[in-house]
C-alpha cells in the first residue's frame, strides 16, 4: 500500500479535500500530490527528502531560494507583534507601506506617480482594466474601452485578467475572453513568422496586424495594450529586435495607453531590473509582483504614471470617492517583508548577479538545440524555454494527445528537476540567486530527462 492509499495519509487527505490549480483533477485523484516538505537555496525536498532543483524558482517567484532567511523571517515576525494588520483604505496608512511605494517609485524604469496595492498579479492587472475604464471616462470619451493584448499572453485568472491571456485553457467553457478584449499577434517568430521572413521583418508583420485591428474596430475605441516583456507562462516568447519600438509607435499615434505587465520579468529576471530596460519600454502604468518579496507573502502593485493619475484623481474627487480596493493590499506584513527583500537585492546586488550567471544558462540552454527533440531554445537573462519539437524542420508541434510535454514532466522530475512543461515547451526561471554550477547540474539533469524522454 503506497502512502496515498492509506486513508489519513497527508495524500489521501489532500485528495480528499483540496482542489488543485493548473491540475488535471481526475489524474490528481488517481496520482495523488507531490508534497513538497521544505527549501534549500535553489533546491526543496518532497517528503520522502528526496532533492530536486527548482528550476522555476516556484512560479517564476522565489528569487532568493526557498527558505526565508532569519532577517527576512525576523522583519515578518517583527511586523506581525508590531502591527498584524492595516490598511490603506480611507486615507489611513503604515510605515511599511509608505516606504514601499516610495521605494517602488524610485527604482521605475520610467517616471511613475503612484503605487496602488494588491495581492496578485490577476488583481494589479484587472485594476488596471478599471482604471482604463475610469480614466477614459475621466476624460469624456466613454467610447475608448477596448483592449488589446496577445495571443498567448498571461496576465491571471480573473474574469478581466483571464480575458487579457490570450491562452485556450484559460477561456474554454469559463465564457471568455469577455466582450471588449481584443487579442493580436503574438511575436514569436518560430511558430508566427512567415518561411524566409527576417525578425525584423516579422516584428514589422506584428506591428501592422496590431494597426490593421485598430483600423478595424476604430482607434476611438481602443483604450490600451497590455504586454508582458518576454511571454512567460505563453512559453517564454522573447519578442523579435524592433517588435517593441514598431508596437510603441502604433500606440502613441491612437492615443492608446501602453500597460506593461512586469510580473515575471520585474526585479532582476532578464538581466535588468525590469524587462522594461531590457526591451526599451516606455509604459503608463506597471503590474509587478512575485519577485518583489521573493514569493514570501502575497503583495503586488499596479504603479501609474501622471497622465493616468490625474484625471482618475479629479473625477475621483468629483464623485467623492476613489471606489476601488483591496482588504489586503498592502498588508503592513507583506510590505515589511518586499522591503526587506528590496534591501537584499540592493545589498548583494543581486540583479548584477543575475545578469552576470544568465549568460550560462543561455549557453547551456543552447548546447540542447542539437537534441532530435529539441525545436528552438530560447530565452534572455534568467529565463530560457526549450521548446520540443515532432519534426524539427517543419516546427511540428507534438500532438497534445500524445503527451510528449507530460512524458519530459515525469522525467525531469525523476531526474530531479522541477518546472513546469507548457505544451511542448520546458520553461526555466530559476532563483535569481543560483550559481553557474547549479545551473549547469540544472541543464546536464534536462538533457537527461530528453534523452529518457525520445
Ligand atoms: N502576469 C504575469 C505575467 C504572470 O506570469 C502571472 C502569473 O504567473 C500573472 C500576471 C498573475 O499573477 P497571479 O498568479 O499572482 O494572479
Amino acid at each position: 500500500m503506497t502512502p496515498f492509499q492509506r486513508p489519513n495519509s497527508a495524500a489521501a487527505r489532500d485528495v480528499r479535500h483540496q482542489m488543485h490549480p493548473y491540475t488535471n483533477p481526475v489524474a490528481h485523484e488517481a496520482n495523488g500530490p507531490m508534497i513538497v516538505d521544505r527549501g534549500e537555496g535553489v533546491r526543496v525536498f518532497d517528503e520522502d527528502g528526496k532533492d530536486y532543483i527548482e528550476g522555476l524558482a516556484g512560479l517564476w517567484c522565489t528569487s532568493l531560494g526557498f527558505a526565508a532567511e532569519e532577517r527576512v523571517a525576523r522583519v515578518a515576525y517583527d511586523q506581525l507583534r508590531r502591527l498584524g494588520f492595516y490598511h490603506p483604505f480611507g486615507g489611513k496608512a503604515h510605515t511599511p507601506g509608505i516606504d514601499l511605494a516610495e521605494a517602488l517609485i524610485a527604482m521605475a524604469p520610467v517616471p511613475m506617480s503612484k503605487v496602488l496595492f494588491c495581492n496578485s498579479g490577476s488583481e494589479a492587472n484587472d485594476t488596471a482594466i478599471k482604471l482604463i475604464r475610469f480614466y477614459n471616462n475621466a476624460l469624456g470619451r466613454p467610447e475608448k474601452k477596448k483592449i488589446i493584448s496577445r495571443t498567448k499572453a498571461y496576465h491571471g485568472v480573473t474574469v478581466a485578467s483571464a480575458s487579457l491571456t490570450g491562452l485556450p485553457f484559460n477561456h474554454r467553457d469559463f465564457d471568455l475572453p469577455m466582450d471588449g478584449v481584443l487579442h493580436t499577434t503574438c511575436p514569436h517568430p518560430y511558430h508566427f513568422g512567415a518561411e524566409g521572413e527576417s525578425p525584423e521583418d516579422f516584428a514589422t508583420r506584428c506591428a501592422e496586424d496590431l494597426e490593421a485591428l485598430i483600423q478595424a474596430e476604430g482607434p476611438e475605441t481602443i483604450a490600451a495594450f497590455f504586454a508582458e516583456p518576454v511571454m512567460g507562462a505563453g512559453g517564454v516568447i522573447v519578442p523579435p529586435p524592433t517588435y517593441f519600438e514598431k508596437i510603441q509607435a502604433v500606440l502613441k499615434r491612437h492615443d492608446i495607453l501602453f500597460v506593461v505587465d512586469e510580473v515575471i520579468c520585474g526585479f532582476g529576471r532578464t538581466g535588468n531590473a525590469w524587462g522594461c530596460q531590457t526591451f526599451g519600454l516606455q509604459p503608463d502604468m506597471i503590474a509587478c509582483a512575485k519577485q518583489m518579496s521573493s514569493g514570501y507573502l502575497p503583495i503586488a502593485a499596479l504603479m501609474l504614471n501622471e497622465r493616468v493619475y490625474a484625471p482618475i484623481r479629479d473625477n475621483a474627487g468629483r464623485i467623492g470617492m476613489f471606489g476601488h480596493g483591496f482588504t489586503y493590499g498592502g498588508h503592513p506584513v507583506s510590505c515589511a517583508v518586499a522591503l526587506e527583500v528590496l534591501a537584499i537585492y540592493k545589498e548583494r546586488d543581486v540583479f548584477a548577479h543575475a545578469a552576470a550567471v544568465g549568460p550560462r544558462l543561455q549557453q547551456r540552454l543552447r548546447g540542447l538545440a542539437d537534441h532530435p527533440l529539441v525545436g528552438e531554445t530560447r530565452g534572455v537573462g534568467l529565463i530560457g524555454g526549450v521548446e520540443l519539437s515532432r519534426d524539427k524542420a517543419a516546427r511540428r508541434p507534438f500532438d497534445p494527445a500524445q503527451g510528449v510535454g507530460p512524458a519530459m514532466g515525469l522525467h525531469l522530475h525523476a531526474r530531479g528537476i522541477i518546472t513546469r512543461v507548457i505544451g511542448d515547451t520546458v520553461a526555466f526561471s530559476p532563483p535569481l540567486v543560483i550559481t553557474e554550477e547549479e545551473i549547469d547540474t540544472m541543464v546536464d539533469r534536462v538533457a537527461l530527462a530528453l534523452d529518457d524522454t525520445l
